[in-house]
């Protein structure tokens, strides 16, 4: 077996199996090493799903990239046989003037994006809400939801069709800058060489970066599938994924998919900061009384038996931007985690942009947004 590479990828996950496809497409020699088994649960990418939306309220400059990640979705999953990408619509609904449905029409017409603007009376008659009387909502047809856990087997078979190599409960314990200007990646099964190296351990990055320890903060999120009393109004050709923001708290959730539950989740639950080596993944009690409250209150047709709870980890920068750079002072490294709890759906073009920065040493995308200069 060889133990030597163009690229090494530690962390075969979301942002990692994506890395790992585009650059062995690109005939680069690529190690990808997981140290758990190749898409499992003790990440951040779990639950089946998670939301893509085009209109993106928490930043404009994130459209061009999600655009192309949604090409790249759609792309992938017809290379497969299975589509990764379910264009369902998305709703986003928010107190009129908090920013959030205003955010999302300004991203709409600044590129174009066919959307709807719905106030509370026109969102109740459509969809199983019961909202406030300041509600309001912007539609777009052309978002929906992407298979997460579906996409990181996809990319990795798609990856070993290329010629690459994943080594599956197999962890990076640590590595350094040889002299040839490469780096030398210890693990708990060997040592390997490579021209470069991918970071992309998600709520592990401070682990494998200390100096990125201060920057990011680890938190649990519980998602919860409960039993749809009508279960036809949340099936997928009739109910979008919609991110709802309420009194309660703030709420996403998906229409029916390979699962019989409605699942709701609360982004940014400040729970208290978590250790991604806890061996358990405990859902939170207040976190799902959380979750109680909202469908009680705005989605009762879905406030049936709960069926199941999962924990998943979100990795915090201070900005809630990405971090996607060469490392300050090691050019041979490439960081590309965390994701603030919403970067799945990017996941598709930012292997796309790794590829990019390791093999031409730039990428097509304007990544200074995601620069680990703004924290020195
Ligand atoms: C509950 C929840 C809901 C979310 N909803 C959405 C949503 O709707 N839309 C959206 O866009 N985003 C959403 N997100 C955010 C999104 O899921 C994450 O941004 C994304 O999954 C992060 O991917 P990643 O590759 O960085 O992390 P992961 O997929 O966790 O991958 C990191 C991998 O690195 C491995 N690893 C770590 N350390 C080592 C090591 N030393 N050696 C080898 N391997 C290692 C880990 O085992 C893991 O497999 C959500 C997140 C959560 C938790």
């Amino acid at each position: 077996m060889s133990k030597t590479f163009d690229v090494i990828v530690a962390g075969v996950g979301g942002m990692g199996s994506a890395a790992c496809y585009q650059l062995a497409k690109r005939g680069v020699r690529v190690l990808g090493l997981e140290k758990f088994e190749i898409g499992h649960a003790m990440g951040s990418s779990h639950g089946l799903t998670r939301i893509l939306r085009l209109a993106y309220f928490e930043g404009t400059a994130y459209v061009p990239l999600v655009q192309r990640a949604r090409e790249l979705w759609i792309e992938t999953g017809r290379l497969t046989g299975e589509p990764l990408f379910f264009e369902v619509g998305a709703l986003d609904i928010a107190p009129e003037g908090n920013g959030i449905v205003e955010g999302a029409l300004e991203a709409s017409r600044l590129y174009g994006l066919e959307h709807e603007l719905l106030d509370r009376d026109a969102i109740e008659a459509r969809y199983p809400f019961t909202l406030d009387r300041n509600h309001i909502g912007l539609y777009q047809p052309q978002s929906g939801f992407v298979a997460s856990e579906r996409a990181i087997l996809a990319h990795t078979a798609l990856a070993l069709h290329h010629g690459a190599q994943i080594h599956g409960c197999e962890a990076v314990l640590g590595w350094e800058p040889t002299a040839g200007g490469g780096v030398r990646v210890r693990t708990t099964q060997g040592s390997y060489e490579a021209g470069r190296l991918v970071l992309s351990p998600g709520a592990w990055i401070g682990k494998l970066v200390p100096a990125l320890q201060p920057s990011t903060q680890v938190l649990l999120q519980t998602l919860g599938w409960f039993t749809p009393v009508r279960p036809s109004l949340f099936d997928v050709a009739h109910f979008p994924v919609f991110t709802l923001e309420a009194e309660e708290g703030g709420f996403y959730g998906f229409p029916l998919w390979q699962h019989p539950g409605f699942k709701l989740g609360s982004p940014h639950y400040a729970g208290e900061p978590y250790d991604a080596d806890t061996p358990h993944r405990e859902p939170s009690s207040r976190h799902l009384a959380q979750l109680r409250a909202c469908l009680a209150k705005h989605i009762p047709g879905a406030n049936g038996e709960l069926l199941g709870l999962k924990a998943c980890m979100y990795t915090m920068t201070p900005d809630e931007h990405f971090i996607i750079d060469t490392l300050p002072g090691h050019e041979q490294v490439i960081v590309a985690s965390p994701c603030s709890g919403h970067g799945y759906k990017f996941a598709s073009a930012i292997g796309e942009a790794i590829a990019e920065l390791a093999t031409a040493g730039r990428s097509r995308f304007d990544l200074s947004m995601f620069s680990l200069k703004r924290f020195s």
